[in-house]
């Protein structure tokens, strides 16, 4: 497969924005997609990268029974530039909502799937995400650790401290080969339930999976701290 590093190689890709979270850390009392951001919700703002990065095409899976809060928060996103979008219901689980978008994608060579919650990803990173895909399964954001890593037991007795130079904490964007993707999502809902990224399935089905480091603002809003933070560096 190509690099899609350019715009017009992007056409045979497609974003699933992954945003049917309920968001019950943010304490919000709606999903967390559609919390306001610097006057925004949150989710149009990975919208807007997605669009930017040149990717033609988004899946928004949505919490069931949000439909219309969705299309409402979706309607201004994006504005000005060519992204077509649909929506789709979540799952219970993160990656049900993948495989529920990855569904409604179409014919497509590549995907990158987003959490809607990481509203700071630029749009080089998913352009960088899916150009890895020239030698690997997948292609995943991923920050360096800086803080050293140790492993507790359930004592509160360390048992272990890690390598910190070979870790990597996992993010979004996570840009797939379609097929790969869709072959790993076809698993029992229990696997399904215990993918705290949609990388681990391909991983556990053989595929190759690369990292590429991101920047620091990449991070997931989660708290209120996080909302806090994201909307000093947006505003
Ligand atoms: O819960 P967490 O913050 O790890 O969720 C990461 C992303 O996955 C969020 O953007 C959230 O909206 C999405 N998600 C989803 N469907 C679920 C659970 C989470 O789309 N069932």
């Amino acid at each position: 497969m190509r690099p899609p590093d350019r715009a017009s190689e992007l056409i045979g890709c497609a974003a699933l924005v992954v945003a049917a979270g309920s968001g019950e850390r943010l304490g919000a009392g709606r999903p967390k997609a559609f919390v306001v951001l610097a006057g925004r919700p949150l989710v149009a703002w990975s919208l807007d990268a997605i669009a930017a990065a040149g990717v033609p095409r988004a899946v928004v899976a949505v919490p069931p029974g949000h439909g219309a809060a969705a299309e409402e928060a979706l309607a201004g996103a994006a504005s000005g530039f060519a992204l077509g979008l649909a929506l789709v219901e979540g799952g219970a689980a993160r990656s049900e909502s993948v495989r529920n978008a990855l569904a409604a994608a179409g014919d497509v060579e590549a995907v990158v799937v987003h959490d809607a919650a990481r509203p700071l990803a630029p749009p080089e990173l998913f352009r960088r995400t899916l150009a890895a895909l020239a030698d690997a399964d997948a292609a995943i954001a991923a920050a360096r650790l800086t803080d050293t890593v140790k492993e507790a037991g359930p004592d509160g007795f360390v048992v272990r401290t890690h390598d910190r130079s070979r870790l990597w904490s996992i993010q979004t964007p996570q840009a797939f080969r379609a097929a790969v993707l869709r072959r790993a999502l076809d698993v029992p809902r229990d696997v399904l339930a215990a993918a705290t990224d949609d990388a681990w399935l391909v991983e556990r089905a053989g595929g190759s999976v690369r990292v590429v480091e991101s920047p620091p603002a990449n991070f997931k809003v989660t708290t209120p701290h996080d909302l806090a933070v994201a909307e000093t560096l947006l505003c």
